[in-house]
């Protein structure tokens, strides 16, 4: 590169053989690499050292209850999208410990409180993360203390200041993927630092924030030409008209709350295995308890927390008892607080229509679906109804 800086908002090319000089910056940046990885048959987002790691020519293949790996075009490095995991596993861990102390004569003494908060680099993050990030970003209190209705969470503010994100937009969208229905794919929008469209010579890169330009600094960029942003804005045109899935967004809020005691629900119901496994894959989801341990001896003693789930009757007692007894009543709780009663907690959709929910149901169960049966069933009940109180 020359001495010029790399602006924000501009975009330049990066080519294959140079993709190996982002690990290097990053590592001189002290960053941790988190990235795609085939782990237990899946990709997913893990802690990797260099380009070696990460799949290479396999694209998936997802549907409802159905994830499988293939052969894809040996050139690229991108053609899978999302799999279980995301960048939420780390920002909000499954399991943090919070503190650990002893028990000295009877004092308390503190140990150690939460783990140190690593400085990571994402790469691969795809459209519909970077806009979960921002919905979770919203929960825990980060930036703007106006969006949020929850405490701020201290640890999840570290580690997000912390954080790099390096997108990969979607030019193959998957099975169950509808983020074109929410405009949160499958093009970056903003919130990254550096975004990467993949052709098979290389990479257009936008960059998206002074650190990214910083970052961009150290590859061996190039302009990229007309043709190379005409194939790459074509890919993201094509990519639009090939979702997987689709959801009609305008108006849900309305049809879920009209829809409250419809038959559908009982459909669902009978499907439903109230597993949870939505709820742990989803990207916004943000349910927590808190439990603590001690040894044997009562002397050592932990606190940790854990996500949790809204389909675990459990999670539903408060200090009258059990609030959904039934699961219909679970399944209606999530998917309204999804589409629905989100918008009133958080001003933004708890969906960002990455597919997960869908493809990792056991049995199936598609929410775009579900939305559809409420809406043709809106035209057939007319009446409204309430809420059936402890169901
Ligand atoms: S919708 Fe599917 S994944 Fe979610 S709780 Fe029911 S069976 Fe489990
Ligand atoms: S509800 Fe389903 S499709 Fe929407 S963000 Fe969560 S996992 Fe993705």
């Amino acid at each position: 590169m020359t001495d010029q800086k790399i602006p924000v908002g501009s975009r330049q090319f990066l080519p294959r053989s140079a993709f190996e000089e982002l690990f290097a910056a990053l590592h001189k940046e002290g960053y941790s690499i988190v990235g795609p990885k085939v782990t237990d048959g899946a990709v997913r987002m893990q802690p990797i050292g260099s380009v070696a790691e990460m799949p290479q020519g396999i694209r998936d293949n997802q549907d409802g209850g159905f994830y499988r790996l293939e052969e894809g075009e040996p050139e690229l490095w991108f053609e899978y999208v999302v799999g279980p995991n995301g960048p939420k596993e780390f920002f909000f861990p499954a399991q943090l410990p919070l503190f650990e102390f002893h028990v000295q004569g009877g004092r308390f003494d503190l140990d150690a409180g939460p783990p140190q908060v690593p400085k990571l680099a994402f790469l691969g993050v795809r459209p519909c993360e970077l806009a979960a990030i921002d919905v979770q970003d919203r929960v825990f209190g980060r930036d703007d203390p106006g969006t949020f209705r929850c405490e701020s969470e201290p640890w999840y503010l570290q580690i997000r200041q912390e954080a790099l994100l390096i997108a990969v937009n979607c030019t193959r969208p998957g099975g169950t993927c509808f983020c074109a229905s929410w405009g949160t794919g499958p093009e970056a929008a903003g919130g990254y630092d550096l975004a990467l469209t993949e052709l098979k010579d290389g990479f257009v890169v936008a960059v998206g924030s002074k650190r990214g330009a910083a970052l961009a600094e150290n590859l061996s960029l190039r302009a990229p030409s007309g043709a190379e942003l005409e194939l790459a804005t074509l890919k993201m045109e094509l990519a639009r008209e090939h979702m997987g899935r689709q959801l009609e967004t305008p108006d849900l809020k309305q049809l879920l709350n009209e829809s409250i005691e419809f038959p559908e629900w009982d459909d669902v119901a009978r499907r439903c295995l109230s597993c949870g496994n939505c709820t742990m894959v989803c990207p916004t989801c943000f349910c927590c308890t808190v439990s603590d341990g001690s040894d044997l001896s009562g002397q050592e003693i932990t606190r940790t927390r854990f996500w949790e789930s809204c389909f675990s009757h459990q999670f539903t007692y408060t200090i009258a008892g059990p609030e959904r007894n039934t699961i219909r009543g679970r399944y209606r709780h999530w998917l309204r607080h999804k589409l629905c009663t989100w918008w009133d907690q958080f001003e933004c959709s708890g969906c960002v229509g990455c597919g997960r929910c869908i493809t990792w149901c056991p049995v199936g169960i598609d929410l775009t679906e579900e939305a559809q049966r409420l809406r043709e069933g809106s035209t057939k009940h007319k009446k409204r109804l309430g809420v059936s109180h402890g169901e």
